[in-house]
């Protein structure tokens, strides 16, 4: 007796297991079909109890979920970029498209350390 309740336990899990599989397999196609993509980020001590703190500080009275934080950080950030692209025209010493234009748009500043142009004076303003 005890053997066959034994036998039905591990059929269930096994069953259990299975599902729990096929579930996941399911939401990976269905967040792949829409485009949603999953990462895995490593933090340290000092991040991840920063991470709790503005999850609290700047979710009100319910504190945002780290997910949920992370992707609205994204969001406003990418906003802030777009605000910022808006704004930045020409630098006006070297006179092309910023931000890449002084930097040849490959990368390397090509007047670095000339003082008017814009890579030398703000492009760190851009940074996080
Ligand atoms: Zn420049």
């Amino acid at each position: 007796m005890a053997k066959t309740d034994q036998a039905k336990a591990d059929k269930k899990r096994q069953q259990d297991k299975e599902r729990q599989r096929a579930k996941r397999q399911r939401d990976a196609e269905k967040n792949s079909s829409l485009g949603i993509r999953e990462y895995r980020v490593t933090l340290s001590q000092t991040e991840a109890d920063a991470l709790t703190d503005l999850c609290a500080y700047r979710g009100g009275v319910e504190p945002y979920g780290a997910a949920e934080f992370i992707a609205t950080l994204i969001r406003r950030d990418k906003q802030r970029m777009e605000d910022e692209k808006a704004h930045l025209g020409t630098c006006d010493f070297c006179g092309e498209p910023l931000p890449t234009g002084c930097k040849n748009g490959l990368g390397i500043p090509r007047l670095k350390g000339v003082e008017k142009c814009f890579y030398t004076r703000d492009e760190k303003k851009l940074r996080l």
